[in-house]
């Protein structure tokens, strides 16, 4: 086999590399001169939802109009007032958020919850069960049917400084069974099927039968499965409405998507053994050349020693040559697999590319012997689906935030987004990236893709955030038998967070370019955001850093920013009452973790309900 197909990528790695170093260095600099915020750790913290900060501090902030002498004016956020938080919720409303959490607090409802469901609508029939769930659950997690049915809320939010991310929550309602057989059968290639036992690919990129059923040990993420491509087709034509609704619904709008649900995770799973392969080569020649301690964005190739490598792998002089000055970079090779216009581009025989060098023998070797016709074409499609799906959104002036996925899939995942971002932000951060702060090698990734986007010049848009797939991450590794990915515990993951935060932050100080979405509940991290932000003099009005909940969660959090002018969106699901089930069983789940450790949101809820009842505000409606 011949090394064609890996030396050009090499190369351009390596002079990736190269050109990065040059601004990495005056990245660790501006680093080194912001001190690292020492955690704060918080033991009733569970794993979920709006994470507890035992005494609530006010926090100052800058101004959003700095006044003549250029000095900062202080305004103050409480995310105690519950006046400000719930000013946008009638008494209704409030009681219907009391009753929710508590229900969430017994463990027997939240245990059976499905069953229960069930049953209820068994005995009571669809209408009634539909206005049960609408007064409870679904009305306080899902915004409406469809999207005509949601925009009375999202013009509400948005009256009171709250934006959305549109998130259609339709799921099919499979059992385990149903699940697995669907994920073995689209995560395994024709030729697997046809000679098992000749398998060169790593036991985390397979799918394994006891992990066949994705949604076990997940909060918060919706899950899809491959069925056909038709079912690929319609998820991207209700993506396209989520764009469009919006597009319609306000001027900043973001949608989000999933990748899984656009084509079949055979190929993600594949693409993200090469790349995770094709990064370990790398990292080995690094090591070589006694670079394997320095900082990802630090590490470059030298050029004689990485021919002298390429010379001992068996590769011709004169290829090499050709390789490392030629013009074919990016048409060709392995990492050329990595630019996604090449990657649509219908000359490109996806599976030739997908071989990988093994490490120990020094050989390349196929991830598969061959793909079919119709496996090829799947690739290709969902490229195109993914590529339909960002002009939409530019034409409808949306941002389109890609979330973030089981780490089998990830690599796959990000690296595709880079490609879009690539393309598609040269003028405004229209692709935005999501890194999950508890994986052990969040900082590297989001280090290593803000250089590029500033070596490249496009626009970098993150939204960071802790991660949802914990439980089924750590279950298995353990069982198959490989690292496991997520940072050892939670002060781990949030000084892991609060690093990414900060390196990003610093970008935008440098080079108002880069984007970035404070994903989370955790108020803590909110509270160093801001800051962060008073300290760089960094207006809110700028939009450079946005805020994100869930809808349902937090409003203490999200409707004081709101209204002092911060940018900040709910994720706001919606669906049919009886196709978001799920997604609502799941909240329920979620939401026991947080209830059982804190009674914040609940007792601020009742603080508000008694403040309004003893200022006689029974009837208290929102005003906008
Ligand atoms: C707007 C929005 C968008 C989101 N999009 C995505 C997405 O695309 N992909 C995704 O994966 N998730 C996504 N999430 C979910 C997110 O990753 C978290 O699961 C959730 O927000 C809880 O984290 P937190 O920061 O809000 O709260 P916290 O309570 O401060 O953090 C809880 C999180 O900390 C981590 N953690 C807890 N215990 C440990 C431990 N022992 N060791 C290591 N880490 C630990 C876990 O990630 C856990 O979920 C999103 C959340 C929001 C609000």
């Amino acid at each position: 086999m011949s090394y064609a197909k890996i030396a050009p990528a090499l190369a351009r790695a390596s002079s990736d590399k190269l050109l990065r170093m040059r601004f990495a260095q005056e990245r660790l600099r501006s680093s080194a001169a912001s001190p690292q915020r020492q955690e704060k750790t918080d033991e009733s913290v569970r794993d979920q939802n709006c994470t507890v900060v035992e005494r609530p501090v006010e926090v100052d902030l800058i101004s959003q109009t700095k006044n003549a002498d250029n000095q900062k004016t202080n305004i103050s956020i409480n995310f105690e007032n519950t006046q400000e938080a719930y000013k946008s919720k009638n008494n209704l409303e409030l009681m219907r958020s009391l009753l929710v959490f508590k229900m969430c607090t017994i463990d027997f409802l939240v245990d059976k919850n499905k069953e229960l469901m069930d049953i209820t609508k068994k005995v009571l029939g669809q209408r009634l069960f539909e206005k049960i769930m609408k007064m409870t659950f679904y009305g306080q997690f899902v915004a409406g049917e469809d999207h005509n049915a949601i925009k009375p809320l999202i013009r509400k939010n948005q009256a009171f400084g709250v934006g959305s991310v549109l998130d259609y929550s339709v799921e099919e309602d499979l059992t385990q069974e149903e699940a697995v057989k669907k994920e073995m059968e689209s995560c395994v290639s024709v030729a697997e099927k046809e000679s098992p036992g000749k398998d060169h690919r790593e036991k985390k990129y397979k799918a394994h039968r006891q992990f066949g059923d994705r949604r076990g040990g997940v909060t918060s993420a919706r899950t899809y499965f491959y069925a056909d491509e038709s079912k690929c087709d319609q998820h991207m034509e209700t993506f396209l409405k989520c764009i469009r609704a919006s597009g319609g619904a306000a001027v900043d709008g973001f949608s989000a998507i999933k990748m899984t649900a656009l084509g079949r995770p055979q190929f993600l799973l594949q693409f993200s053994e090469v790349l995770v392969k094709w990064r370990s080569f790398f990292n080995v020649l690094i090591a070589q050349q006694g670079k394997a301690d320095m900082a990802a964005v630090e590490q470059k190739l030298e050029m004689e020693q990485l021919q002298d490598s390429l010379t001992q792998l068996g590769v011709s002089k004169s290829d090499i040559e050709t390789w490392l000055t030629g013009e074919k970079l990016g048409s060709s090779g392995t990492i050329d697999l990595l630019d996604w216009n090449s990657l649509i581009n219908e000359r490109t025989k996806i599976s030739k590319l997908l071989v990988v060098p093994n490490v120990e023998s020094g050989h390349l070797e196929p991830l598969l012997d061959k793909f079919t016709e119709e496996e090829d074409k799947q690739m290709k499609r969902m490229l195109q689906r993914m590529d339909v799906l960002a002009k939409h959104a530019v034409e409808n002036g949306v941002r389109l935030m890609v979330d973030a996925e089981q780490t089998y899939f990830q690599p796959a995942i990000s690296r595709l987004t880079l490609e879009m971002q690539r393309r598609f932000n040269q003028e405004m951060p229209v692709i935005f990236n999501t890194y999950q702060c508890y994986l052990k090698d969040a900082y590297d990734n989001v280090t290593v893709d803000v250089e590029l986007s500033r070596r490249e010049g496009w626009y970098f848009g993150a939204k960071l955030v802790r991660g949802a797939y914990m439980y089924q991450e750590r279950s298995r590794a353990a069982e198959i038998g490989y690292e496991d990915p997520i940072n050892p515990d939670y002060e781990a993951t949030n000084r892991m967070y609060h690093k990414c935060l900060e390196y990003v932050l610093e970008e935008i100080e440098h080079n108002r370019n880069a984007n970035v979405m404070v994903a989370s509940h955790n108020e803590d991290t909110v509270k160093f955001t801001l800051e962060k932000m008073r300290d760089m003099g960094l207006s809110p009005q700028e939009h450079k850093v946005y805020f994100g909940q869930l809808l349902g969660m937090c409003d203490q959090i999200s409707f004081p920013l709101g209204q002092a002018g911060f940018p900040v969106y709910k994720y706001v699901p919606y669906g049919p009452v009886n196709e978001v089930i799920p997604y609502l069983s799941r909240r329920a789940l979620e939401n026991r973790g947080f209830m059982k450790g804190s009674q914040r949101e609940r007792s601020l809820l009742w603080n508000e309900l008694k403040r309004r009842f003893l200022n006689g505000q029974v009837f208290y409606r929102p005003a906008y």
